[in-house]
């Protein structure tokens, strides 16, 4: 039996992906089940009901000799406890090559710069001469649009795009009206603490000497998130605390407009971004028009500045 997991913190592409690694294992006669690392967010609950699908099971940690395959990440920090002690077969990623896995044996891995995992798992599928039903190719096609941002983040590229045109046929959805719902479903904040806010889509990176937790909220209506600003601020500066962080970002992205709002709770933060984005960060939010993405955006620029 195969245990198939994603990142912690999990976000759409995530849970879609190990759900749909899962069946596609099923398919070739492999037992594996798909499990959630944690809270699914808004976006991923909508995407799992508008498909059909039963929530994963939650999974908080992996044991000794647990056989586990990845998706959607390769990085030692993103993983359940207890990963050391469990037995990894194989990494589907579309991130970069962090380090820090090693495994006894050769397993597969297959990383290659495209914007989301499910791109991947459709040309396995083409390999495989496997073709997904309509809920699996549902969970494919929503999993691209909101990596994507409905295909506006840089991180698309025509492979993306081109899987998710087939993807929505099989699944019979049209990608601009199922993007509207995922992101309609994302930007409802409602029942949601601060915290709750700061850890819909949030990782933390060493970079340099600096040890950084980088919070992201993607939404058609930053001004909602924005309005609890103070609130926001004081989390920020308690979590950093509790976790040993040098430094917390928070960026609202406006999914609508390709621009971030950001917050930083103290002055050594907004010295890090005036260095990286090379502009001045003196008041309360500093504005970055075209800003959208964390991992070919944020990070690159803040790992520069800091090395
Ligand atoms: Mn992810
Ligand atoms: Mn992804």
């Amino acid at each position: 039996m195969i245990t198939v997991i994603g990142h912690i913190n999990p976000d759409t592409d995530t849970t879609c992906s190990a759900i749909v690694y899962a069946w596609f294992l099923n398919q070739q006669g492999q037992e594996a089940t798909a499990y959630r690392t944690g809270e699914l967010n808004k976006e991923t609950r909508f995407v799992l009901t508008r498909f059909e699908q039963t929530v994963p099971e939650l999974l908080t940690e992996l044991s000794e000799g647990q056989v586990f395959a990845l998706v959607d990440t390769n990085n030692p920090e993103e993983l359940l406890p207890g990963w050391e002690k469990a037995t990894l077969v194989s990494i589907i990623d579309h991130h970069k090559l962090v380090g820090g896995l090693s495994t006894p044996d050769p397993i597969t891995v297959c990383i290659e710069p495209v914007a989301c995992t499910a791109t991947l798992l459709l040309s396995q599928m083409d390999q495989a001469n496997i073709v997904p039903t309509k809920e699996i190719a549902g969970l494919m096609v929503s999993a691209i649009l909101s990596d994507t941002l409905n295909f506006t983040s840089p991180t698309t590229t025509e492979v993306d795009k081109q899987a998710a045109r087939r993807l929505a046929k099989v699944a019979e959805v049209e990608t601009d009206s199922l993007s509207s719902e995922l992101f309609a479903a994302k930007s409802d904040l409602t029942g949601m603490s601060v915290d709750d806010i700061l850890s819909v889509d949030s990782k933390v990176f060493s970079l340099g000497q600096e040890k950084l937790r980088i919070s992201v909220l993607e939404s058609t209506n930053p001004a909602l998130a924005l309005a609890m600003q103070n609130e926001l601020l004081e989390s920020m500066n308690r979590i950093k605390q509790e976790e040993s962080l040098t430094g917390m970002f928070f960026f609202v992205i406006d999914i609508l407009q390709s621009k971030a709002e950001l917050l930083a709770p103290s002055e050594h933060e907004k010295e890090i971004v005036s260095k990286a984005f090379g502009v001045e960060f003196n008041e309360e939010t500093l504005t970055l028009p075209g800003v959208v993405s964390r991992k070919k955006q944020i990070v690159p620029k803040l790992e520069a500045a800091l090395s």
